[in-house]
């Protein structure tokens, strides 16, 4: 990658950590963003930062297998960089990878109301999105939690971690970003569609002819295959 593309990736990654941190998807040094330089290089948030405090400058590089490269003295990659590259090594079409705690999306999983999120209730959700499936619980910055987080990722860019968060994949870092944006949005609608219908099996559901013309207009071919089973 020429010198100019990595400055312009670097940029994108420090305004998704921005992003991210603006808008409370995490909290005091929470997240970590990554983006792929090559097949076998990447670009990394640093351990302890906060997403707001992420420079151009603090990026850190690794190689496939998490082992920095040119790592200024004192610098540490992010504690979860395993669960980031499992992810390129499942999805060689992903080049960036959000990983962040949404508050709304994550009390969800605590509450054992993941499911809903692999129904189709919100049109553009389901268009843009696709049914968002759930990685079971493993302690985070494990193997474990890595090879969860990536069977996941097979058929979908964005994905609930149980009792503990969210990745987001992307062509670049602000797309993850925005999917991860969505996501939360997403959950804080359907927290309010519950309190006002006193449970979810009574909100309402896109029928399949429904899911099947938004997908028609808004869905990419990868989309329109997550829903196969639930179109007429
Ligand atoms: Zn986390």
């Amino acid at each position: 990658m020429s010198n100019a593309k990595e400055r312009a990736l670097r940029a994108l990654v420090v305004k998704a950590c921005h992003a991210l941190s603006a808008q409370g998807l995490v909290a005091a040094t929470d997240g970590n963003v990554s983006a792929r330089l090559d097949a076998q290089t990447f670009l990394v948030t640093p351990s302890g930062v906060s997403k707001g405090e992420v420079t151009a400058r603090s990026l850190l590089r690794c190689d496939s297998t998490g082992r920095g490269i040119g790592l200024p003295a004192g610098a540490k990659i992010s504690s979860e960089i395993l669960m980031h590259l499992a992810v390129y090594a499942k999805r060689p079409d992903v080049k960036a990878v959000v990983h962040a705690h949404p508050p709304t999306a994550c009390a969800f999983t605590l509450a054992g109301m993941e499911r809903l999120f692999r129904e189709p209730v919100l049109s553009e959700v389901a268009a843009l999105l696709g049914p968002v499936p759930c990685a079971p619980y493993r302690t985070p910055g494990t193997a474990a939690l890595a090879q969860a987080a990536a069977r996941a990722c097979r058929n979908a860019d964005a994905v609930l971690l149980a009792r503990h968060g969210a990745i987001a994949l992307g062509a670049d870092p602000w797309q993850a970003f925005l999917r991860m944006e969505k996501l939360e949005h997403a959950a804080r609608t359907f927290r309010d569609a519950i309190a006002l219908a006193g449970s979810p099996g009574r909100i309402k559901r896109l029928t399949a002819r429904e899911l099947a013309a938004v997908l028609e207009r808004h869905g990419t071919p990868e989309v329109k295959a997550r829903w196969r089973g639930r179109l007429p």
